[in-house]
């Protein structure tokens, strides 16, 4: 309409360069428009015809109305089902301080530790937290969810367990997810999974592992003691899935002999947000050090000989392992990790006791009352959670009384009913009046004297350190998290160009939703007809992610890219079967691959046969050809990352994928390089069967730190029936030749979808291609703005990149004996992180821009890439001291700046302001170059004494 001018679109505010911008870069590259980039870098062979068909793109305003109504088609009901997830109360200094706050939620894995000692920190408390609760001797900052950390316990007691048994035995107490996960992991190893009553079971059967929940799914606490002892005697470790409120009162796991202990924080603080993403947990004692799955934080020193932490034995991790690896996970939980620890700072020890004694003791008053009813309670022992027997009450008429009151409960054989820290004495009337079929009670809760029964009862102390202890006003805690957030690097400050990571924008909008009610106070197993919101939103995120990705069938269920493997390959693996070719275990994997990859597929019982590189980085043609046809009649899959991990479009692909189908394998594809490729090629259209998608770096899910993130798969029309299912929650996917479950709930970490669904609606086909292109031109942007003063590796055949670039700095090692970590510090001190360092090439950075990052953005860095190549070149002269300087010293932190004596062959100046833009905003590292072999050599990882810190 005339007069009525279009405002600008969110397009432009995620895309960083303007039009005049991406002008001028086409010019310095030489290119005439984005087109002719486009068919230089991406094969005309596989180029999407046509353009992606999604719905037109909605303004910031208008997607947010659009999504809020689809938010109310969800019914948020008081939910006391229990089985592991728990509505509980996010303090607000904690969700609008960490949760909805970007210096948090925007930084990475706390990879380069100098720029990270804020997460670090609260990271070292949430492991404290979890010692202290559990009493076992570490636990390491995360897994995905309590059924994933089962599934991990169960592998661990495996490989450690020396009595050759290869049968884990299960408790049929445990909640259904997690021996559903469990049985899905066993069975691709060989694992015999025994669901049994462990007050029966004899140990006839020799089992190298036993799991146990407690308090036990039905809410009943027992004794296990007797029964630790039994599987103790045949040489089989002990997890325990315990819920870590409930520590609080009981005696932990590690004071009746678990060896393990595993659980979910959800109940710290955590929104339900319809399963996820919460923070599980994982402890065990100190001599499984080196086989604990994930990452584990832990105390070192600094240069100047001051307490620093950093991510310990790194060892251990499949990055390096590879197909030696036991676990596959990489991305973890730890946003919430961070609040679930900030939960216990907030609240306390005694304040954590308050809130499970309230829980407890409303639930005993319920009991009660349940009893003046005439109902049967199924055990004397509880915590917060009953299981009622109905007798001959008629279930309906209960069941019409609840949804009247908008009430859940866990309907089962009994009734369950779980009460958390939301739950008031009016609900427990609400509840009594429900099972009372009347409105009117005939007594008072008032005559319904509790008393205490927990024949367990904790005796030992817990969080006494004083982190947990000293911030518990409001005041005290806001400061103490800003002090943290101000010592990490995040994309509040400065670009993060991480390699195969995608740090891109992660917009406002997008986020807002994420702590809406209608989405966060959802339980995963409420009815479907309180979820009608929900499954509009996974429905069209579904469709959108298969238009996009060229696939016919999306599981949103895995919690992570490793996940997303993981299930492909088990698709894979119940697919061949299904054929009858249950032999076909063969996995070809290239060399430069990520290091989930051979971990996820030895986790899938297959066997890794490495593929070779070519000089150029890609994969070698003749080396696949002949070991595809050599393992012709084992063959079972290829798993291939595209455009490959050295950054280039490989021209072959479609041959390649072709290779794998003569010889009767199926196409993996690891699609953490997706960002290349939307709106201009689909891995569904040329040739891959199976590819994840990390929503976490292509689809704007926010890093937090090291997690959340989301790893759905889509796959090939043939791969349909196979996707996994769950097993308490109707979907579409449960049919007979489905895996079953990779996570506890049934579509992952539900509640951040709703960022992928922004992010999609509000960029449109046209958006998102165009997103694509400026991420190409600013990686060749940099790339030829770079590639005179660090060679680029790879490049593709017209002397172009993809989305991202690797700089090769090894000859820095020969001519001034400077190594890619020199250079990763000292962009500290100018105010970067660093790119991606030594992988996949050792000795290299791989530089990954992303779209939002704007030509001033990209010039910035470039300049301090350049200004650092200089600094180098005066080593190389010998103008300065090889040992002496500011790369070797860096990075250089105030407190080192400060000092009355200064004996360093260059100014302070030139350590902490070597560019102009450091003297407006300047972004100190809290602490100086760790030492990392220092603290594998004397692992601590919980908090240190205060006294510690006062030393320096
Ligand atoms: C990030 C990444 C993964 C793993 O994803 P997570 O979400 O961290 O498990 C796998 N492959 C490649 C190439 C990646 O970059």
């Amino acid at each position: 309409m005339e007069g009525i001018r279009q405002s600008i679109s969110f397009a432009d505010r995620h895309i960083g360069p303007n039009p005049d911008e991406v002008g001028q870069m086409l010019e310095v590259l030489g290119l005439k428009d984005l087109d002719a980039l486009v068919d230089k870098t991406v094969p005309q062979t596989i180029r999407l015809k046509g353009s992606l068909q999604l719905p037109e793109p909605k303004s910031e305003y208008a997607a947010i109305a659009l999504l809020k109504e689809i938010a109310s088609k969800n019914q948020v009901f008081r939910s006391f089902i229990g089985m592991g997830y728990h509505d509980c109360i996010t303090p607000p200094v904690i969700q609008r301080n960490i949760l909805e706050n970007p210096g948090w939620y925007t930084a990475y894995t706390p990879y380069q530790a100098e720029i990270a000692q804020g997460r670090l920190e609260a990271l070292l408390n949430f492991q404290t937290m979890i010692i202290d609760l559990t009493g076992l001797e570490i636990a390491n900052a995360s897994l995905l969810d309590e059924a994933t950390a089962a599934a991990e316990a169960m592998t661990m007691s495996y490989g450690i367990c020396k009595n050759k048994a290869n049968a884990f035995f299960v408790s049929k107490d445990c909640h259904p997810q997690t021996i559903e996960v469990v049985q899905t992991r066993a069975i691709p190893l060989g694992i015999d999974v025994i669901v049994g009553d462990f007050q029966t079971f004899d140990f006839q059967q020799p089992v190298f592992g036993v799991l146990l929940q407690y308090p036990a799914s039905d809410g009943t606490i027992y004794d296990y003691r007797s029964f630790v002892e039994k599987a103790h005697a045949v040489g089989a470790l002990v997890t325990v899935a315990a819920d870590p409120l409930s520590l609080t009162l009981l005696t932990p796991p590690g004071e009746f002999g678990a060896d393990i202990a595993v659980g979910s924080t959800q109940r710290f603080g955590i929104p339900l947000g319809y399963g996820g993403p919460h923070a599980a947990y994982f402890a065990t004692k100190e001599e499984y050090k080196r086989q604990v799955p994930g990452r584990i934080v832990g105390v070192s020193k600094d240069s100047q000989g001051n307490p620093a932490l950093r991510l310990a034995l790194q060892t251990r991790e499949q990055h390096i392992r590879r197909d030696k690896a036991t676990s596959n996970i990489c991305t973890a939980q730890v946003l919430l990790a961070v609040m679930a620890g900030m939960y216990a700072v907030y609240h306390g020890p005694a304040g954590l006791r308050n809130i499970a004694e309230n829980i407890h003791n409303l639930t005993v008053l319920l009991a009660e009352g349940l009893k003046r009813l005439g109902y049967t309670i199924g055990s004397e022992n509880y915590f917060d959670t009953l299981c009622v027997e109905l007798g001959d009450r008629n279930l309906k008429e209960i069941l019409q009384r609840c949804q009247a009151r908008q009430i859940n409960l866990r309907i089962d054989t009994t009734i369950g009913i779980t009460l958390d820290e939301t739950t008031t004495l009016s609900d427990v009337i609400d509840l009594l009046e429900i099972f009372a079929l009347s409105d009117s009670l005939p007594f008072t809760v008032e005559e319904l004297a509790p008393k205490s029964n927990s024949p367990l009862s904790r005796t030992s102390n817990y969080l006494t350190h004083p982190v947990f202890n000293r911030y518990h006003s409001e005041t005290e805690l806001l400061r103490y998290m800003h002090r943290l957030q101000a010592k990490d690097l995040s994309l509040t400050t400065s670009m993060i160009p991480l390699g195969s990571c995608t740090m891109k924008l992660n917009a406002t909008s997008e986020m807002l939703p994420v702590t809406w009610s209608e989405f966060g106070k959802i339980h995963p197993f409420a009815p479907q007809s309180q979820t009608r919101g929900y499954q509009v939103l996974f429905q069209q995120l579904e469709e959108w992610l298969a238009e996009i990705t060229g696939f016919a069938g999306i599981s949103l269920q895995p919690n992570a890219g490793s996940q997303g493997e993981y299930a492909g390959l088990l698709v894979i693996r119940q697919y061949h079967q299904s054929r009858g070719e249950t032999h076909r275990n063969i996995c070809l994997i290239p060399q430069s691959a990520h290091g989930t990859n051979p971990a996820s597929a030895v986790m899938c019982g297959m066997k890794v046969v490495p593929v070779n590189c070519d000089t150029q980085g890609n994969v070698d043609l003749d080396d696949l050809k002949a070991k595809a046809e050599k393992h012709k009649s084992e063959l079972a899959a290829l798993m291939v990352t595209y455009p490959s991990t050295h950054g280039v479009f490989e021209e072959p692909i479609r041959e390649i994928c072709d290779v794998i189908h003569a010889n009767g394998g199926q196409v993996y594809m690891d699609g953490a390089n997706m960002n290349a490729q939307v709106g201009l090629c689909r891995p569904g259209d040329f040739g891959a069967d199976v590819c994840h998608l990390n929503l976490h770096k292509t689809f704007c899910i926010p890093h937090g730190g090291g997690g959340p993130g989301m790893g759905p798969i889509g796959v090939a029309p043939h791969l349909v029936p196979f996707l996994p299912g769950h097993s308490v929650v109707q979907m579409d996917a449960n049919n007979p030749k489905s895996m079953g479950a990779v996570s506890a709930a049934p579509w992952g970490s539900a509640s951040i979808l709703t960022i992928s669904w922004m992010y999609i609606a509000m960029m449109g086909g046209a958006g998102l291609t165009d997103a694509t292109k400026v991420a190409i031109l600013n990686a060749n942007y940099i790339a030829r703005r770079l590639e005179s003063y660090y060679p680029v590796l790879y490049k593709g055949k017209a002397g172009l990149v993809a989305h991202e670039c690797i700089l090769d700095l090894r000859s820095l090692k020969k001519s001034a004996g400077i190594e890619v970590d020199d250079i990763a510090k000292r962009l500290m001190d100018y105010g970067f992180h660093a790119p991606t360092v030594s992988w996949p090439v050792a000795g290299t950075m791989m530089v990954e821009p992303t779209e939002s990052e704007s030509k001033e953005e990209l010039d910035r860095f470039c300049d301090a890439m350049i200004s650092i190549r200089q600094e180098i070149e005066e080593i190389e002269l010998g103008k300065v001291d090889a040992q002496d300087n500011v790369l070797k010293n860096a990075p250089h932190t105030a407190e080192s700046l400060i000092t009355s004596e200064w004996n360093h062959p260059y100014s302070r100046e030139q350590a902490a302001y070597p560019a102009p833009w450091t003297r407006e905003h300047k972004f100190w590292p809290a602490v100086g170059r760790i030492d990392n072999a220092f603290g594998d050599r004397n692992l601590v990882c919980s908090c240190l004494p205060m006294e510690a810190y006062s030393q320096g």
